[in-house]
């Protein structure tokens, strides 16, 4: 077997918020890749807490923060994660949360995106009342290893990263608003998803293009027509998947994983109009 493309490469990682230890694993174990942080101001492209909007969509901005990475460290390999939580308008109805990475590849002209949609967030916001306590909410969203943000009444940050009840406590007046955190390093719920996206990506970049040898061959689109079991008619079920290359734009289709070749009629707008 040669050698990956990326063995004892070194990538850059634009991160402010210690996301290094959920992404670095899997790219070192199955590429060889090293990962090296490069400390940017990400909170330029967007905070939680607010104080910055946002622009484009999550992939964009994802392959912003990765290219500002690659201009601070002089690195042609650059790595960025960006996360979103409800509601938010990148996010597909009744969704909970989205982590989205992006990978570059500046010689290669290599541009990858790979999101993970999920329900499962602690994202969350309770205002202080007088005379009600916060421990429900405080259950709910996983404190003290998941920290909160405070706000006072106006909207104005008090505290973020709070971790333990000594500090929480003189902060948890009427009025005031308490958040989670959504910084990955102060949230193990987010940093778990990232440490899941980091493997995908992983095998990803692992497969090369039959065509031209470029890292990232996967699926890049799915093809429909799954033909009804009864009538033969083309429904909107998958058929197959179709792999592709970003450099090269090379595509191949491949039968449906599962095995799967005919759709019931359940499903067909022939036979179940
Ligand atoms: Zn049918
Ligand atoms: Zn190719």
């Amino acid at each position: 077997m040669p050698e990956h493309p990326y063995e004892g490469r070194r990538v850059a990682l634009a991160t402010q918020h210690g996301k290094l230890r959920a992404l670095a694993p899997p790219l070192v174990r199955r590429l060889g890749l090293i990962v090296e942080p490069v400390a940017i101001d990400t909170d330029a492209f967007g905070t939680f807490t607010g104080t910055t909007a946002r622009t484009g969509t999550a992939a964009e901005a994802a392959l912003a923060k990765a290219r500002a990475g690659m201009a601070a460290s002089g690195l042609d390999l650059g790595l960025a994660s960006e996360g979103s939580f409800g509601p938010h308008p990148w996010l597909p109805f009744g969704a909970g949360g989205m982590e989205t990475l992006a990978f570059i590849d500046a010689p290669r002209g290599l541009e990858l995106t790979l999101s993970a949609v999920s329900r499962r967030t602690n994202f969350a916001q309770h205002e202080v009342s007088a005379g009600t306590d916060i421990a429900a909410f405080l259950t709910r969203v996983g404190f003290p290893s998941h920290a909160l943000v405070v706000r006072g009444p106006d909207g104005d940050v008090l505290a973020t990263g709070v971790q333990d009840m000594a500090t929480l406590s003189p902060l948890a007046w009427p009025g005031n608003r308490l958040e989670t955190d959504m910084r990955a390093h102060m949230n193990p719920t987010r940093m778990a998803a990232i440490r899941a996206l980091a493997g995908r990506l992983a095998v990803r970049l692992a497969a090369l293009c039959p065509d031209c040898g470029a890292p990232g061959w996967g699926q890049v689109d799915l093809l429909r027509g799954l033909p009804c079991s009864s009538c033969n008619q083309p429904t909107q079920g998958v058929m197959a998947i179709i792999d592709g290359c970003t450099v090269c734009h090379h595509r191949e289709t491949r039968p449906r994983p599962d095995g799967v070749t005919a759709a019931s009629p359940a499903s067909c707008d022939w036979c179940n109009p």
